[in-house]
C-alpha cells in the first residue's frame, strides 16, 4: 500500500454478523488484515488473547490511554474498547490494508486521524431479526441483550455518516458486496 493512511472501518450493531462477514471476506481478500482491538470486556468462551481481542485490565487500559497507544477508544455496552496504533502499523508494515471493526462513536473519532478511511455500516434487515440473532447466540444475558438492542437503534441512526450501508441477509453476499466496494475504492 503506497498510502499508509488508508483504512477500512466496519461498524454495525452487536449481533448483526459483522464478525462472520469479515471472516468470510478475509478468507479470500489477502491484501486486508483485521486490526485486533483491546478491550476491558471479559473473555467469552472460545475467545483467544491476541486473536479476538487483547484483553486488558482497567489499569493496563488506563496506561495505554496515557501513553497515547490508541487511535480511538470508546465505552461500548459498558466496557472499554480501543484501536491500537501499533496494530495498524504492524499491518501496514506488511504492505497490507488494515480493517477495523468498531462502534459508530469510534468510527466517527477515527475520521480525524484517517479522513480517507472507507466507512461501511452493516445493518440487520430489521431490529426483530437482530434480537432473534442475539438470543440465538446465547453469549449475553437478557439485560445485556436489551442494552445491545437499545444501542443498535441509536447506532442505526448514524448510518448517514457512512460511505456504504450493507443489509446483512446473507454472510456470503454481504462479504462479496464489501469486496467489490473495497476493490473499487483501493484499485485492488
Ligand atoms: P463485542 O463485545 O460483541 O465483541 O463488541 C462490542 C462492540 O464493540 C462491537 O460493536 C464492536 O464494533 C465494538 N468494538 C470492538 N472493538 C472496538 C474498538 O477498538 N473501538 C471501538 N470504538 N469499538 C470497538
Amino acid at each position: 500500500m503506497k498510502n499508509k493512511n488508508l483504512l477500512i472501518v466496519i461498524s454495525g450493531p452487536s449481533g448483526v454478523g459483522k464478525g462472520s462477514v469479515i471472516k468470510e471476506l478475509l478468507s479470500y481478500l489477502e491484501t486486508i488484515e483485521l486490526a485486533i482491538s483491546a478491550t476491558t470486556r471479559k473473555k467469552r468462551e472460545g475467545e483467544e488473547e491476541g486473536k479476538d481481542y487483547y484483553f486488558f485490565s482497567d489499569d493496563i487500559f488506563d496506561k495505554a490511554i496515557k501513553n497515547d497507544e490508541f487511535i480511538e477508544w470508546c465505552i461500548v455496552h459498558g466496557n472499554r474498547y480501543g484501536t491500537l496504533r501499533k496494530e495498524i502499523r504492524r499491518i501496514n508494515n506488511k504492505n497490507k490494508l488494515g480493517l477495523v471493526e468498531i462502534d459508530t462513536k469510534g468510527a466517527n473519532k477515527i475520521k480525524t486521524s484517517f479522513p480517507d478511511a472507507l466507512q461501511i455500516f452493516i445493518s440487520p434487515p430489521t431490529i426483530a431479526v437482530l434480537e432473534e440473532r442475539l438470543k440465538r447466540r446465547k453469549t449475553e444475558s437478557k439485560e445485556d441483550i436489551t442494552k445491545r438492542i437499545s444501542n443498535a437503534k441509536e447506532e442505526i441512526k448514524k448510518i448517514k455518516h457512512y460511505d456504504y450501508v450493507i443489509i446483512n441477509d446473507s454472510i456470503f453476499d454481504s462479504s462479496k458486496e464489501i469486496e467489490e466496494i473495497i476493490r473499487k475504492r483501493f484499485n485492488l
